[in-house]
């Protein structure tokens, strides 16, 4: 269900205390993104798809990051298989793998159930 939410209100209380609220911005649904953030932004980008909840839990642990001081760069590697890419990248980006534990935790759905539990904790 589509329900472009524009806040992160519905987030634990103790996890959005003190932070402020990032704008989250809407984008048409593309193949290369569900959404992001920019380091420095107060934006969070989310594309319509199902499971936008997930992507703005995601994109919000960024934010939180940034201002906490642990948010790091990534790069997705496309030339390896879809699986591949998925389990080096959140193998190999702590602040990655944490904002995945944070979706998985806060808005858990197939998606992230399957790259956490299959691609990323399984061999
Ligand atoms: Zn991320």
């Amino acid at each position: 269900m589509l329900i472009q939410t524009s806040t992160v209100s519905w987030l634990p209380n103790s996890l959005t205390k003190g932070l402020g609220s990032p704008k989250i911005v809407w984008e048409p649904l593309n193949s290369k993104y569900g959404g992001y953030y920019t380091h420095g932004g107060n934006e969070i980008v989310v594309t319509e798809q199902d499971g936008e909840e997930s992507t703005i839990a995601h994109e919000f642990r960024h934010y939180t990051q940034e201002r906490i001081g642990t948010l790091g760069k990534g790069k997705l590697d496309f030339s390896i298989s879809y699986e591949d890419m998925i389990k080096k990248y959140f193998r190999s980006y702590w602040h990655e793998y944490d904002a995945l534990l944070f979706e998985y935790k806060h808005a858990k759905n197939p998606y992230n159930e399957w790259w956490l539990r299959k691609l990323v904790w399984e061999n």
